[in-house]
Protein backbone atom coordinates (compact mmCIF):
# COMPACT_ATOMS: atom_id res chain seq x y z
CA UNK A 1 0.00 0.00 0.00
CA UNK A 2 3.31 2.49 0.59
CA UNK A 3 4.60 2.15 -2.93
CA UNK A 4 1.10 2.17 -4.45
CA UNK A 5 0.63 5.65 -3.03
CA UNK A 6 4.22 6.61 -3.54
CA UNK A 7 4.36 5.18 -7.44
CA UNK A 8 0.49 5.04 -8.48
CA UNK A 9 -1.91 6.75 -6.36
CA UNK A 10 0.07 9.85 -6.19
CA UNK A 11 -1.27 13.03 -5.34
CA UNK A 12 0.51 15.77 -7.13
CA UNK A 13 -0.12 15.52 -11.11
CA UNK A 14 -3.18 13.11 -10.87
CA UNK A 15 -3.13 9.42 -9.56
CA UNK A 16 -2.32 6.74 -12.61
CA UNK A 17 -5.46 5.28 -12.70
CA UNK A 18 -4.70 3.16 -15.60
CA UNK A 19 -1.79 1.32 -14.06
CA UNK A 20 -3.88 1.13 -10.69
CA UNK A 21 -3.78 -2.51 -9.57
CA UNK A 22 -6.92 -1.75 -7.27
CA UNK A 23 -8.57 0.16 -9.82
CA UNK A 24 -11.92 -1.74 -9.73
CA UNK A 25 -12.00 -1.39 -6.53
CA UNK A 26 -11.91 2.35 -6.38
CA UNK A 27 -14.64 4.26 -5.86
CA UNK A 28 -12.78 7.86 -6.34
CA UNK A 29 -11.86 6.12 -10.07
CA UNK A 30 -15.82 4.67 -10.52
CA UNK A 31 -17.23 7.81 -9.41
CA UNK A 32 -14.71 10.02 -11.39
CA UNK A 33 -13.80 12.02 -7.90
CA UNK A 34 -9.69 11.63 -8.37
CA UNK A 35 -8.91 15.22 -8.71
CA UNK A 36 -11.16 16.06 -5.32
CA UNK A 37 -10.28 13.10 -3.23
CA UNK A 38 -8.67 13.77 -0.36
CA UNK A 39 -10.01 17.15 0.38
CA UNK A 40 -7.25 18.40 1.93
CA UNK A 41 -8.08 19.40 5.97
CA UNK A 42 -7.57 23.14 6.46
CA UNK A 43 -4.67 22.97 9.27
CA UNK A 44 -5.26 24.65 12.27
CA UNK A 45 -3.32 27.30 13.58
CA UNK A 46 -1.03 26.37 16.48
CA UNK A 47 -1.85 27.92 19.99
CA UNK A 48 1.21 30.24 21.33
CA UNK A 49 2.08 29.66 24.80
CA UNK A 50 4.83 31.77 26.68
CA UNK A 51 7.49 30.25 28.49
CA UNK A 52 10.05 31.20 30.93
CA UNK A 53 12.68 28.71 31.53
CA UNK A 54 14.38 29.33 34.21
CA UNK A 55 18.11 27.57 34.45
CA UNK A 56 18.78 27.22 38.36
CA UNK A 57 21.93 26.35 39.68
CA UNK A 58 24.50 26.94 42.48
CA UNK A 59 28.13 25.70 42.09
CA UNK A 60 27.88 22.27 41.58
CA UNK A 61 24.47 21.53 40.38
CA UNK A 62 21.40 22.33 38.22
CA UNK A 63 17.43 21.83 38.98
CA UNK A 64 15.41 20.32 36.81
CA UNK A 65 11.56 18.52 37.40
CA UNK A 66 10.15 15.82 36.15
CA UNK A 67 6.69 16.79 34.20
CA UNK A 68 3.42 15.26 35.03
CA UNK A 69 2.51 11.80 33.62
CA UNK A 70 -0.21 12.74 31.40
CA UNK A 71 -0.48 15.56 29.08
CA UNK A 72 2.40 17.17 26.42
CA UNK A 73 5.57 15.78 27.05
CA UNK A 74 4.50 13.30 30.11
CA UNK A 75 6.78 12.11 32.33
CA UNK A 76 10.38 14.27 30.94
CA UNK A 77 12.37 15.95 32.48
CA UNK A 78 13.01 19.32 31.59
CA UNK A 79 14.08 22.92 32.97
CA UNK A 80 11.85 24.76 35.82
CA UNK A 81 9.62 26.67 33.66
CA UNK A 82 6.39 28.87 34.06
CA UNK A 83 3.70 30.16 31.95
CA UNK A 84 3.61 33.34 30.64
CA UNK A 85 7.17 36.08 30.34
CA UNK A 86 8.67 36.65 33.09
CA UNK A 87 11.14 40.27 33.62
CA UNK A 88 14.26 39.41 35.42
CA UNK A 89 12.78 41.43 38.56
CA UNK A 90 9.37 38.96 38.43
CA UNK A 91 12.33 36.25 38.34
CA UNK A 92 14.08 37.36 41.45
CA UNK A 93 10.65 37.35 43.40
CA UNK A 94 9.76 34.00 42.03
CA UNK A 95 12.66 32.99 43.24
CA UNK A 96 12.60 34.01 46.48
CA UNK A 97 9.38 32.72 47.02
CA UNK A 98 10.55 29.23 46.25
CA UNK A 99 13.15 29.93 48.94
CA UNK A 100 16.53 30.08 46.70
CA UNK A 101 18.76 33.61 46.93
CA UNK A 102 19.75 34.52 43.78
CA UNK A 103 23.26 36.03 42.98
CA UNK A 104 23.47 36.63 39.44
CA UNK A 105 20.68 36.12 37.08
CA UNK A 106 21.60 36.54 33.56
CA UNK A 107 19.16 36.82 30.09
CA UNK A 108 19.54 34.12 27.75
CA UNK A 109 18.44 34.60 24.39
CA UNK A 110 15.18 34.04 23.06
CA UNK A 111 13.86 30.62 21.78
CA UNK A 112 11.06 28.67 20.27
CA UNK A 113 9.65 25.36 19.94
CA UNK A 114 7.04 23.91 17.83
CA UNK A 115 4.56 20.74 18.54
CA UNK A 116 2.10 19.75 16.40
CA UNK A 117 -0.73 21.99 17.85
CA UNK A 118 1.02 24.49 20.50
CA UNK A 119 4.34 26.64 19.94
CA UNK A 120 6.43 27.99 22.68
CA UNK A 121 8.00 30.96 22.50
CA UNK A 122 10.71 31.14 25.27
CA UNK A 123 12.15 33.61 27.52
CA UNK A 124 15.20 31.95 29.59
CA UNK A 125 17.88 32.94 32.73
CA UNK A 126 20.45 31.41 34.07
CA UNK A 127 19.76 32.41 37.90
CA UNK A 128 23.06 31.30 39.71
CA UNK A 129 21.56 31.10 43.84
CA UNK A 130 23.99 30.68 46.73
CA UNK A 131 22.22 26.78 47.28
CA UNK A 132 20.23 24.69 45.34
CA UNK A 133 19.01 22.79 48.37
CA UNK A 134 17.41 25.35 50.00
CA UNK A 135 14.32 25.36 47.80
CA UNK A 136 11.61 23.23 48.84
CA UNK A 137 9.62 23.75 45.54
CA UNK A 138 7.55 20.25 44.86
CA UNK A 139 9.35 18.25 42.68
CA UNK A 140 12.53 19.96 41.92
CA UNK A 141 15.56 17.66 41.55
S1 LIG B 1 -7.72 3.92 -9.21
FE1 LIG B 1 -8.01 4.86 -7.22
S2 LIG B 1 -6.39 4.02 -5.96
FE2 LIG B 1 -5.84 3.63 -8.10
S3 LIG B 1 -4.57 5.32 -8.71
FE3 LIG B 1 -6.65 5.84 -9.28
S4 LIG B 1 -7.44 6.97 -7.52
FE4 LIG B 1 -5.61 5.94 -6.83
Amino acid sequence: LIELGAIVCVPNGGPKCEQCPVKEYCIAHAENLTAEIPVKKKAKARKIEERTVLIFKDGKQIAIRKRPAKGLLAGLYEFPNLEGKFSMAEVTEYSKKIGLMPVRIQELPEAKHIFSHIEWHMTGYEVTVDELEKTNEEGFL
